[in-house]
Parts: C-alpha cells; sequence; structure tokens
C-alpha cells in the first residue's frame, strides 16, 4: 500500500510503498477514504510532542471502509463505514479511565502519532475507539468532524454556557463550533490574524456577530473564549476580552510559551482551562449533534501524495476550513473534489 511517512521531525514526508497491515485480535483493517489534516499532524512533524513512534504515518482524522478484522472484533463488520479519531487507545483500569476521563490516561496511544494514522492507503484500528459515521456525511466531508469537530465541541462543553462566545483562530476546529454554537443559540465573536479579512469573512458567513483582527477587543465582553490559534501570546489577550467569571479554554495539544501577564487578567474568578483531546463519549455525542444542527464543514481536497503541500498551506494559515487527503484509490468523482463550502 501507498503511505506518506515521517522519518525524523523536521523532514519532509515520504511517499513509500509499505506491506498492507494485518489486523491483530480487537483490530480492524481501514481502507482509508479520506483522512483531515490537522494542526495537530504539524505538531508532529515538526518534533513539537515528545515520545511519538519514528518513523509514523501520520493522520487521525480518518474515514474508511472496514476491509478486513481480526479475532474478537464484534462492533464492525467488512464494508461498515467508520472513522478514527487522535484517541487510540487507553488503558481502561487507572483512576482516569475509571472516572470518563479516559483522555487523561497516562497509557493513552494516539492515532497518528503513537499508532501509524491515515495518511496512507489502509490503516488499522483498535474496534474499541472506532466510531460509526453519520449517514448525512460523505467520506470527506466527515473527516474533519473526527478531530477539529470533537475536540472543539469538547472545548465547547468546556465553556458552559456562554453566551458571548470568542473563538481565536478560525480555522478547521472553529468552523464547526461556530455552527454549534449558533445552533445553540449562542453569539460568536471571531478572532482571526491580524489582516486576515478573508477569514473574518468567512467567520460572518458562518453566523459570527463580529469579526476582528484578536488583538483587538470585541464590542461586549466575552462569556467565555476558546483559543484554537498554538499562540500563547492569546491568553492575556483572551483573558483581557473575557467578563469576570468567565473562562478561557485552550482547545489545542501545543502552544508556544504564555508570556507573563499582571494578576488583574485573571483577577475576578476568570479561569484557564486545557483541554486534553478527547473521549469516546464526545465522539458519540458529538456525531450525534453534528448531524441535526446540521453542521457542514468546508473541505479543501488533496491527493494522498500531495500531504506536503497540504501540511504547508495549513502552516501558511492558507486553508479556508479543512484540508483533507483522498488517497487515489479512494478517488470519488472529480466534480466532488473541488472545494467545497460551508454554508448556513
Ligand atoms: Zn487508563
Ligand atoms: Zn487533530
Amino acid at each position: 500500500m501507498k503511505a506518506m511517512v515521517l522519518d525524523a521531525p523536521r523532514r519532509k514526508l515520504k511517499l513509500a510503498e509499505l506491506p498492507m497491515p494485518q489486523p491483530a485480535a480487537g483490530q480492524v483493517l481501514i481502507k482509508v477514504h479520506a483522512c483531515g489534516v490537522c494542526r495537530t499532524d504539524l505538531h508532529v512533524v515538526d518534533g513539537d510532542l515528545a515520545d511519538g513512534k519514528l518513523p509514523i504515518i501520520p493522520g487521525h482524522e480518518i474515514v474508511g471502509v472496514v476491509a478486513g478484522k481480526g479475532a474478537a472484533v464484534e462492533r464492525f463488520n467488512v464494508g461498515d463505514r467508520v472513522g478514527v479519531p487522535w484517541l487510540g487507545y487507553t488503558c481502561g483500569t487507572c483512576r482516569y479511565c475509571a472516572s470518563g476521563q479516559e483522555n487523561l490516561c497516562g497509557h493513552a496511544r494516539f492515532t497518528g502519532y503513537h499508532l501509524d494514522g491515515g495518511y496512507a492507503e489502509y490503516t488499522l484500528a483498535d474496534q474499541r475507539y472506532c466510531f460509526a459515521i453519520p449517514d448525512e456525511y460523505d467520506d470527506v466531508s466527515a473527516a474533519p468532524l473526527l478531530c477539529a469537530g470533537l475536540i472543539g465541541y469538547r472545548s465547547l462543553v468546556m465553556a458552559g454556557d456562554a453566551k458571548r462566545l470568542g473563538l481565536y483562530g478560525f480555522g478547521a476546529a472553529a468552523h464547526i463550533v461556530a455552527q454549534v454554537a449558533r445552533y445553540q443559540g449562542r453569539e460568536i465573536y471571531a478572532f482571526t490574524r491580524q489582516g486576515d479579512a478573508e477569514g473574518q469573512q468567512f467567520a460572518r458567513r458562518l453566523g459570527a456577530a463580529w469579526a476582528g483582527a484578536s488583538t483587538t477587543t470585541p464590542p461586549e465582553p466575552l462569556d467565555a473564549a476558546i483559543i484554537f490559534a498554538p499562540v500563547g501570546a492569546l491568553v492575556p489577550q483572551a483573558l483581557c476580552a473575557t467578563r469576570k467569571g468567565g473562562i478561557v479554554v485552550c482547545a489545542g495539544i501545543h502552544m508556544s510559551d504564555i508570556p507573563a501577564f499582571p494578576y488583574s487578567l485573571l483577577w475576578g474568578e476568570r479561569r484557564i482551562q486545557s483541554v486534553a483531546n478527547l473521549t469516546r463519549r464526545d465522539g458519540e455525542e458529538f456525531l450525534k449533534l453534528a448531524p441535526q444542527v446540521p453542521v457542514r464543514t468546508a473541505t479543501e481536497t488533496f491527493d494522498l501524495t500531495q500531504a506536503n503541500e497540504a501540511l504547508a498551506r495549513l502552516r501558511e494559515g492558507k486553508i479556508t476550513g479543512a484540508a483533507v487527503l483522498v488517497p487515489d484509490s479512494a478517488r470519488v468523482p472529480t466534480s466532488a473534489l473541488s472545494r467545497r463550502g460551508a454554508q448556513q
């Protein structure tokens, strides 16, 4: 099978021809139809995250079809469509696993980081961490739901009942969260890089009440802010924009250092909270909610072999919505492969 492989940090991914993976007990073999490109993949490629497996096939927003299964797989049959998220394994017995916080498990293993992921024609996954994909979504549209959607959803839950919600960094996750938040009757304040008129317009198209540069103050104080951009300097900026008793949620797995800031910004019972990936429960809740909203994902597709180009465009902030890789073997008619727009 073809796969895009990272041999060492800060290198380009290399196209490789690898033997077909064989499912062990409890695993499904998945023919990959689409795999989203997430900012975390950039952190994996850049070596920002410690202790990953190398070489590794990145990719943790996988949509495909079960093509084979190991012993004792009872949740899925050959031919079923499944999705694979970042959380690929947990121990099931530690205090976190036992209390519904499996995302904090010290033995957790993550797709495309510890476990080979979806930048390939085929991949393996532990059946217990796969999700059924709602019929309303085609493969490409569903891919961004599996990380941008799931982690965005967990971040939104952390924001509590905030009515005025700030979103810092209007990329793949924010464009999904904005739709869910609007459905829930919240007001969206979208913050982008300075001068990103296209990003601000995209946010307004998705129903944002206001959109502006992250350095500016919104017209009304926020009840909560979610920071998707991996930029520590946004934390004091978001605190500045948030009312007393409000919360600033940091949704990313990696962020540059947070600069020192006066205690007065945190004073007034403001809180800062990080979000560590997802639980299977988040996945089930979100994948049930998404078609009700209905969440529509804006995607830009790339051939599997163009993974480096997709990563470069994401790094430069040039992707509107989410980038999705499609293996040549899974190609759908070209008309469906052009840029899709999210509409409300
Ligand atoms: Zn555990
Ligand atoms: Zn991700």
